[in-house]
């Protein structure tokens, strides 16, 4: 099989490259799993922005409209809203609809079929696979890494590894929140080391879940210690989950004949760790850049290149300014974090805050430096750099 374009992992990211390329080219999907969707690894809240861009509106299970932050000490700041800010996903359907996209577009999909090396030729890629537990080669011009955060594409082109990462935990519980409009972000150490807890109302159901930083252990025994604090020890457990969320891009997202997206690529983002917008917006200027290098015939790392300008330049500064904020908030402790959530309790912050876009959550910090000169004092290189961009 000599397809133009083999697209490694049909997760979103995968999907949404095929989906875009499949109408120009030969495009092959390489999926390990036996279906796509599975296994869940995400709390699935996005903006209506992805939902839309993905046509998956049907997947929607809740509409969020405002947030609760809960700092260590106890002070909390609500922000509240009367517009729908995210929205909660069916992940496996979200998944599946990008599937169908890309199927409809003419993308070929491989299921049960897992990339485990490539080589060079002169003028291809050649492909090895293990597909049904027989091995399998392909010819391809270019190869897209859309594998997710261990992705073996990336480490096969030696691209190098994310800088950072968090280990994730998260169960479905049997039981309906009241408020049905807010979720619930739980800040502290003992809490989530380096990332944060959260409660996400799903109708009938509720999403519990956290993330901690790798050198503190397994999330597990965090997520029960909060789900004992919060009371919901004793619901019933519907669904639980686990994964790993890359943060920090790699300096080279590229190399001759491949291009590493989405997880792959570490391109979620670091205040957060969601990871769809974003990979879907790199998937976007992947897709654009294997159109023009099939049409110009050039697969050069050169060439390619302009697919990690591209992603650079509509998400770059997002994930940047979100590592820097990141490097600070992970020194801090459970004290500081405990002041700052006290001199964000203020309605000027509140209305800053209500006013974000959870794409570009970094996008305010200019704005709450200008408003509290006082947290530059939390690390004033760092910080003072966020100043006036
Ligand atoms: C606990 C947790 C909660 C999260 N919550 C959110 C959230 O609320 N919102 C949000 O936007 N993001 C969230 N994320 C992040 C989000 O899930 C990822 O950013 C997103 O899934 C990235 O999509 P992707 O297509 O790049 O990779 P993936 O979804 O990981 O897909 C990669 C695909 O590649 C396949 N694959 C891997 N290796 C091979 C191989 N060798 N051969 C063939 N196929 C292969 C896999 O089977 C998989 O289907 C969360 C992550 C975690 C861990």
């Amino acid at each position: 099989m000599h397809p133009d374009l083999i697209v490694v992992g049909g997760g979103p990211v995968g999907s949404r490259v095929a989906a875009l390329t499949a109408r120009s080219m030969h495009t092959l999907v390489l999926e390990e799993h036996s279906e796509v969707g599975v296994p869940v690894q995400c709390a699935g809240l996005v903006t209506p922005r992805v939902v839309k861009t993905a046509c998956a509106e049907d997947t929607v299970l809740n509409k969020i409209s405002g947030g609760v932050v809960h700092f260590p000490g106890g002070t909390t700041i609500e922000l509240n809203g009367n517009e729908t800010k995210a929205v909660v996903v069916d992940r496996k359907a979200f998944d599946v609809a990008c599937y169908e996209k890309a199927l409809e577009a003419g993308a070929e999909f491989m299921t049960d079929t897992r990339f485990t090396s490539f080589s060079r030729r002169d003028d291809a890629l050649a492909v090895e696979a293990v597909s049904h537990g027989k091995s399998r080669a392909f010819h391809t011009s270019l190869l897209v890494g859309s594998d997710g955060y261990k992705s073996r594409v990336g480490s096969a082109a030696s691209i190098s590894r994310p800088r950072d990462s968090v280990k994730g935990m998260q169960t479905d519980i049997g039981r309906r929140l009241e408020d049905q409009d807010r979720l619930h972000v739980y800040l502290g150490r003992k809490i989530a080391p380096g990332f944060f807890a959260w409660i996400i109302p799903c109708g009938d159901s509720t999403r519990v879940g956290l993330c901690v930083k790798e050198e503190y252990g397994a999330p597990s025994k965090f997520l029960s210690s909060f789900l004992k604090a919060q009371g919901l020890d004793g619901s019933d457990r519907l669904s639980s989950i686990s994964g790993i969320i890359p943060i920090g891009p790699p300096q080279n997202t590229f190399a001759d004949r491949i291009m590493i997206v989405g997880d792959a690529a570490a391109q979620a983002k670091p205040l957060s760790g969601g990871g769809l917008y974003t990979g879907m917006v790199a998937a976007d200027c992947a897709a654009s850049t294997a159109i023009e290098a099939l049409e110009r015939n050039d697969f050069s790392a050169r060439m390619l290149s302009r697919y990690q300008e591209r992603w650079r330049s509509e998400i770059g500064k997002e994930l940047d300014r979100g590592y820097r904020i990141r490097k600070v908030f992970v020194r801090l402790t459970d004290r500081k974090i405990d002041e700052i959530g006290k001199l964000m309790d203020r309605r000027d912050v509140l209305e800053i805050l209500s006013q974000g876009d959870i794409d570009y959550p970094s996008k305010l910090a200019p704005s709450i430096l200008r408003s509290i000169p006082s947290l530059l004092r939390l690390s004033p290189q760092i910080l003072g750099s966020l100043l006036g961009k």
